[in-house]
């Protein structure tokens, strides 16, 4: 067990889909407990195995607050088997020191998938939690998807990326979300109604 070099934006590995995990061997165990180490040790909220250079199917969560007791929570081939919703707030990530960014994303999440034992369990995460965003960003870190893919303002992003010295935006990124945009634009119009009624 030991705490990793947590890879910065520009790494290969942080762009390939990885692996699925065949079993849950003492490797694999070893490689939770560095993800879990390493998280702890950079006060993340999570890190998925390629953010330390291991291109497998695993991430590790911890959304307890700092007076709560630890709540690591492991997920070994995660499915996202059902999603709804969507709101948009602020992210950052371990690969990219210092820089935040309004991403969409589902409101509520069904995560299946396995523990550090091999046990298959379902999670539900409700009402944009701060679970049900960082179950989305580490699951799309497996698919070499960056929270940067889904920001629409690239303008202010490349800006903020160039004043943390990381590489500029790969041009083909962006993600179309049509879902998520869709149901973001029709919230935003009833709060301007909403408002106007208020007038
Ligand atoms: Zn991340």
């Amino acid at each position: 067990m030991s705490i990793k070099k947590v890879l910065k934006y520009g790494e290969p590995s942080l762009r390939q889909p990885s692996k699925e995990v065949f079993k849950v061997s003492k490797k694999v165990k070893e490689l939770v407990h560095d993800l879990l180490d390493t998280m702890y040790a950079q006060n993340g909220v999570g890190l998925a195995a390629p953010q330390i250079g291991e291109n497998v199917r695993v991430f590790v969560i911890d959304v307890s607050s700092n007076n709560e007791p630890l709540n690591p929570m492991v997920f070994i081939n995660p499915k996202i088997i059902k999603k709804s919703g969507a709101f948009l707030s602020s992210e950052g990530c371990l690969s990219f020191p210092n820089v935040f960014a309004d991403v969409r994303r589902y409101e509520n999440v069904m995560i299946k998938a396995m523990d550090s034992n091999g046990k298959s369990f379902v999670l539900e995460a409700k009402d944009g939690t701060l679970l049900a965003k960082a179950i989305q960003h580490e699951f799309d870190h497996l698919d070499g998807i960056l929270f940067i893919d889904h920001v629409r303002n690239r303008f202010d992003l490349e800006t903020k990326l160039k004043e943390q010295n990381l590489p500029n935006l790969e041009v083909d990124k962006l993600i179309d979300e049509p879902e998520l945009e869709e149901k973001i634009s029709a919230d935003i119009e009833a709060m301007k109604k909403a408002e106007e009624k208020e007038d």
